[in-house]
């Protein structure tokens, strides 16, 4: 099972294979070599008392989710020519993708939430209850395998990035949607951690979350990555990491205790919010196909 584990005992980076050393708490650690970033802390889905209140994730997400997903079907469907691709979403949360790849594609999902899963089941979509690869049958091919913001959940990455070469076709692509370090955010958040301020690079990480970010990547660290399990890196493009539709509620979901705060920070994000737009935003994508193939994009 590759999405439940946690390996505390990795001390290679991933993606260059040097040694890890330590980062700015005892749960972090950085690649001084390729700027890779891991984070020590257990994955808790399935676990009763550490659930959020899916009814305030699912508002605090959606929007910006839902628009995302509308610009990466755009990216997806034009590389996909083949007549009713067949596309697997690992991790497919609250289905927002699976709905629309569904009305294009012959769509499977896999979700290892159990929760979710039951949503997911409600709302019709064709979708497995497990962990990516084990719960899906190993002689089913896909044209497109798609992980958003789920590989930096992911405690082996490297594993389950071998794991889709496996089940891909000939000239299949990956698509991987997930946070970058180079993003401005994520970049202030670990400013502010060096100043004391480690509010905002904890919640970055999603430490406390049932399921944290046990990974921050770069496009050209991600790239040494997928180069190392058998992928040619086609494109990398980027999706904004803000939006102000929807913005208060993606702020507030986690916490509601501290309602000022949320008002402030929502206040400095709408002021600044056409500056924030020239930086690099905190959300990637990059495109890939297995190595070896003459796949362009
Ligand atoms: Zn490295």
């Amino acid at each position: 099972m590759l999405t439940c584990q946690t390996d505390h005992t990795r001390d290679r980076c991933p993606c260059c294979l040097n040694e890890l050393t330590g980062g700015l708490d005892n749960w972090h650690h950085v690649c001084n070599s390729c700027g890779y970033e891991s984070a020590a802390l257990d994955n808790r889905i399935n676990v009763e008392a550490a659930a959020l209140c899916e009814v305030a994730r699912e508002d605090g997400l959606r929007t910006l989710r839902q628009d995302n997903f509308k610009e990466l079907m755009g990216m997806i469907s034009a590389r996909l020519t083949m007549q009713s691709p067949a596309l697997l979403e690992v991790g497919c949360g609250h289905g927002w993708f699976l709905e629309l790849a569904a009305r294009r594609f012959a769509t499977v999902g896999i979700e290892p939430d159990h929760r979710m899963f039951l949503k997911l089941q409600d709302k019709g979509l064709n979708v497995i209850e497990g962990y990516f690869p084990d719960a899906l049958n190993p002689t089913e091919k896909f044209d497109a395998i798609v992980f958003n913001d789920v590989l930096e959940h992911i405690a082996d990455p490297e594993a389950a990035l071998k794991a889709c070469l496996s089940i891909f076709k000939k000239d299949s692509v990956l698509v991987l949607n997930l946070p970058t370090s180079a993003g401005l955010f994520y970049r202030m958040a670990k400013i502010g951690k060096q100043l004391g301020l480690g509010g905002a690079f904890e919640r970055m990480w999603q430490k406390d979350f049932p399921s944290p970010h046990l990974h921050y990547f770069s496009a050209p660290n991600l790239k040494l990555l997928l180069q190392r399990c058998g992928f040619n890196v086609k494109s990398c493009a980027s999706l904004p990491s803000i939006r102000l539709s929807g913005l208060y509620s993606r702020i507030a979901y986690a916490d509601s205790t501290r309602k000022w705060r949320h008002v402030l920070l929502w206040f400095a994000l709408v002021i600044s919010y056409p500056l924030v737009r020239w930086f690099t935003s905190d959300i990637m994508v990059v495109l890939a196909s297995a190595d070896g193939t003459d796949r362009e994009f």
